[in-house]
């Protein structure tokens, strides 16, 4: 599984000649968006990779939303079992 977000950036490259500049559609390119050390960082993808690390990102989405939600579930749990003597007034 993979961290991150998979996502298409389009950009005009500036070259006055190019198609993008006179409103022909933008480039694209696919990158892998992810943060380290708090910065937002990209990873360009070749197209041969982007629906593999599509399908691991979204693997990790998964995963990650199974242990929030275990860990929920253990916290209430616990509040339930030990918290109980708080309640009573
Ligand atoms: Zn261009």
């Amino acid at each position: 599984m993979v961290r991150g977000t998979v996502l298409v950036h389009r950009r005009r490259c500036g070259k006055p000649n190019c198609r993008c500049a006179s409103g022909g559609a933008a480039h694209e390119q696919t990158v892998l968006s992810y943060k380290q050390a708090g910065k937002t960082r990209f990873l360009m993808l070749p197209a041969v990779e982007v629906e593999q690390v599509r399908a691991a990102t979204a693997r990790f989405r998964a995963a990650k939303a199974r242990v929030e939600a275990e860990g929920n579930a253990g916290l209430v749990e616990l509040v339930a079992r030990l918290g109980r003597s708080k309640k009573a007034s």
